[in-house]
């Protein structure tokens, strides 16, 4: 049976991952709807190799060199928000949410009230609005499969029958590519050194957030949206090596760990293939080549960002929306060289401090409060400028 599957965020790192999967099974999966936000060339040239019905770039000003570039194809044309919103309802079995940002949000939630299977990469959806996401997707017995490694990793070894007889999630980090430095050295890191990241190849502001481990506080809070456990259950363990992907921990002891070479394929085949499995091109695990595996416990006084980001499920109501919206607003501004690198953290407590707490009551508001913390956070920006 072919599977129909619309991908949100197409160009992107984890879209491109998707679609070469896509290319190495043909016949299984059927493309239905493709999305981009400014990479119009590449999104047009996917529509067309992959057949697409309806290819939707969220930057207006390309709609004509989109039409243009699928002139007499048949493949439909829509763009900016509505154009977006339009992609995700387009009938398909499964949606793939991988969009960067709470810029995904409305396009997945469109996606769960048709009921569609979400293989969810998007992960500042359910840091931005976990609560009204999982209602809405109970609401409309729409299927969340959790793409992002460690998420994928517990689906895998979690056993949701018997969800009681679990007493941890260890979430690992590979500690992004400051691991190793002293906090002092962290002052002059560029946009270039934060996003090498050592194991993962990934989108420059996943690189930024996994170089602050903010990455990693977005997967605590992450977790505790996907799983039936409560937040003082959830752990991060450093793991450079980035081969154990998460372990979930059971009352008799037992540890459970899902283990692969650190590449996106892997996750996103569980995703596209389930309940089944699929083929990648994967590296297989040889463990004598890699030869050891080692842990340590994160230092929250360099990876501030970690530690803000617990804060702020343990906080709860607005506070994770809050951290998100100042988080995206500080990588953004550090991507642009505007504030150092060390302002990451400095911006979002600071955002944190002045916000209200008070719990988002309606999607609306969910997006009020972003707004709000986006404005603050900016009207920071001048405190930390280089
Ligand atoms: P990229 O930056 O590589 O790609 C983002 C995609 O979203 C691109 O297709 C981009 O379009 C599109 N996009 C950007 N801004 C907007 C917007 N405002 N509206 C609509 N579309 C937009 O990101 P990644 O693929 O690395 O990450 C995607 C998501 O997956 C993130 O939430 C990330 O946290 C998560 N994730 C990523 C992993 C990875 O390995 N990369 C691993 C686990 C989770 P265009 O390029 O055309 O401008
Ligand atoms: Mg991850």
């Amino acid at each position: 049976m072919t599977k129909t599957i619309s991908l949100l965020g197409a160009t992107g790192s984890v879209g491109q991952s998707t679609l070469e999967l896509i290319r190495k099974h043909p016949g299984k999966f059927e493309v239905r709807a493709l999305t981009a936000f400014s990479r119009v060339a590449e999104l047009a040239a996917l529509a067309l190799e992959f057949n697409a019905n309806l290819a939707v770039i969220g930057d207006e000003t390309k709609l004509t060199e989109l039409k243009e570039r699928l002139q007499g194809s048949g493949i439909e044309v829509a763009a900016g928000e509505q154009g977006l919103l339009e992609a995700a309802a387009y009938p398909s079995d499964m949606v793939l949410a991988a969009i960067v940002g709470a810029a995904g949000l409305r396009p997945t939630l469109t996606a769960v009230r048709r009921g569609a299977t979400i293989a969810l990469a998007n992960k500042e959806c359910l840091v931005c609005a976990g609560d009204l996401m999982m209602k809405e997707l109970e609401a409309h017995n729409s299927t969340l499969l959790p793409v992002d490694s460690e998420h994928n990793a517990i689906f895998q070894v979690f056993d949701a029958d018997h969800a009681q007889t679990v007493s941890r999630l260890i979430l690992t980090a590979s500690g992004g590519p400051f691991l190793n430095r002293e906090l002092t050295e962290l002052k002059n890191i560029t946009p270039a050194l934060a996003v090498a990241h050592p194991n993962w190849d990934m989108g420059a502001k996943i690189s930024v957030d996994s170089a602050t481990m903010m990455n990693k506080g977005l997967e605590v809070i992450e977790a505790y949206h996907l799983f039936p456990v409560d937040k003082e259950q959830i752990d991060v363990l450093v793991h450079p090596q980035s081969v154990i992907h998460s372990m979930v921990e059971y009352i008799d002891g037992s540890t459970l760990a899902q283990l692969g070479s650190p590449d996106m394929v892997v996750p996103i085949a569980s995703c596209l293939a389930w309940p089944d499995r699929i083929s990648t091109p994967a590296k297989k695990l040889n463990l004598a080549e890699i030869g050891q595996l080692t842990f340590q416990e994160p230092d929250y006084d360099k990876f501030r960002c970690l530690a803000l980001a617990k804060e702020a499920l343990y906080i709860g109501g607005a506070a994770t929306t809050v951290l998100n919206a100042a988080n995206e607003v500080a990588v953004d501004a550090f991507l642009k060289e505007n504030i150092p690198f060390l302002a990451v953290p400095e911006l979002v407590s600071r955002t944190l401090e002045k916000s209200d707490m008070k719990a988002p009551h309606s999607l609306t508001n969910v997006f009020e409060i972003d707004q709000e913390a986006r404005r603050l956070a900016s009207s920071f920006l001048d405190v930390y400028a280089k």
